[in-house]
């Protein structure tokens, strides 16, 4: 291996242990360095593949039956996540009726950001809440 190639070379032109231990530091710090950014990378690789996964599965393109478990609990998320968004709706609607809709800025209805649910403007292309690019 190269590393120990190299560690080996400074060994023989007689540099101190603490040097050898110093370079060897650098490189595997370098290394975890590198396997960090590989994690993220497999993370957001795994994440991507995953909605795509769960998007077909739910388009009846894919077989789910090996991950029975984990399709039924993102379902649930994704129901939970539904009832909280006509949760704010009907807030937003009583807040409407008490306050009265002189006051109401847009349409009802309107489009919701996928990621924290709150509504977005018309013409947004973010949301402004949390960033999230819009549909
Ligand atoms: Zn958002």
């Amino acid at each position: 291996m190269a590393v120990f190639d190299s560690l080996k070379d400074t060994i023989n032109k007689g540099v101190t242990a603490v040097s050898v231990k110093s370079e060897s530091l650098v490189e595997s710090s370098r290394v975890k360095s590198a396997m960090g950014s590989s994690q993220k990378k497999l993370d957001a690789e795994l994440s991507a593949l995953g909605v795509k996964f769960y998007q077909a599965w739910k388009a009846g393109e894919a077989e789910g039956a090996l991950f029975a478990d984990d399709l039924a609990r993102v379902r649930a998320i994704e129901e939970e996540m539904d009832g909280l968004r006509v949760r704010l709706e009907q807030i937003k609607a009583e807040e409407d009726k008490i306050l009265g809709s002189a006051a109401k800025p847009a349409a009802q209805g309107g489009v919701f950001c996928t990621n924290c649910g709150k509504r977005l403007l018309p013409g947004s292309r973010f949301c402004d809440e949390c960033g999230t690019p819009v549909g």
